[in-house]
This record gives C-alpha cells, structure tokens and sequence, in this order.
C-alpha cells in the first residue's frame, strides 16, 4: 500500500506544496513544529533514508538545501535545523525547521497550531523563493 507520502506526491492527499521536481517533493509538515517547518521527501517509496543509493541520498540534500534557503528568506530564524527521524511515516523525510535556538529542535515541544489560510500563505511565500 502507498504511503501517506506517496498519496501526497500523487495528488491524492492535500498538501501545501513547496516545491518539486522529477525526483523529490517538498511540502509544509501539518503538525509543524515552527511555521514554516518542511518535509522533504523522494518520490521513490524509500522506508530508511539510509538505504537510498548515493545518488538520491546526495541529491535529496541539495534539493532540502534549496527548499531550505527559500525557508529562511520567508520565515525569521537564525537557522533552519534539519532533522531525521522517520518512526511515524515509513517513506524517507528530511525535516526542514526554522530554528532560533537549540531547544527549537527538541520533539518534546508541543507542536503549533495554523489555520488553512496561514499554512497556505507560508507555503505560497517559501515556493516563490525556490529557483
Ligand atoms: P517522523 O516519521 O519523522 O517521526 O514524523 C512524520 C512527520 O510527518 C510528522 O512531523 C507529521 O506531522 C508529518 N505528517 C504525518 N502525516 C502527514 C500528512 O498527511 N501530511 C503532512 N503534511 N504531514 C504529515
């Protein structure tokens, strides 16, 4: 069965897009940690990010590095942290977080609450940047 993910890609499932091309796709998370948080997923069903080939794996971090520039040209944040977790969706995801501090990144923190016109507004601004 597809992966939550893949219905993404596929158009199934709603998604506030970022970006994409033939090989990745970037969109909001929808429990975000800090507006403007990102997944950056392949298009290929992957489970473990480890067990991409060198190619995707390397392309995958330019492509999150792209999506992350744009990410803080929109979103004020010292940094954007990048983290991998992958226990809840098994298909490959880098998440993209605007960060001020360290603790920004801590998956203890509650997650924030946006309505469907923020998500869609973040979304639009951070795809603008992309090149
Ligand atoms: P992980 O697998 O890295 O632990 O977490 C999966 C992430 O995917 C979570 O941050 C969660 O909010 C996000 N997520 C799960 N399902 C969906 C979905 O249907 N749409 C979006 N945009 N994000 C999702």
């Amino acid at each position: 069965m597809a992966t939550i993910f893949s219905r993404i890609i596929a158009g199934e499932i709603p998604s506030y897009k970022i970006a994409e091309d033939d090989r990745f796709f970037a969109f909001l998370d929808i429990n975000p940690m800090a507006k403007g948080h990102a997944l950056v997923v392949p298009k290929q069903e992957i489970d473990y990010i480890f067990d991409l080939d060198d190619s995707l794996l390397a392309g995958m971090a330019l492509f999150a590095k792209k999506v992350a520039a744009a990410i803080q040209a929109v979103i004020p944040c010292s940094r954007v942290g990048m983290m991998v977790i992958g226990l809840e969706v098994p298909h490959a995801h880098i998440h993209l977080i605007p960060i001020q501090k360290e603790g920004d990144m801590s998956l203890a923190n509650p997650r924030i609450r946006l309505s469907k016109e923020e998500f869609a507004e973040i979304a639009e601004k951070i795809s603008s940047r992309i090149n």
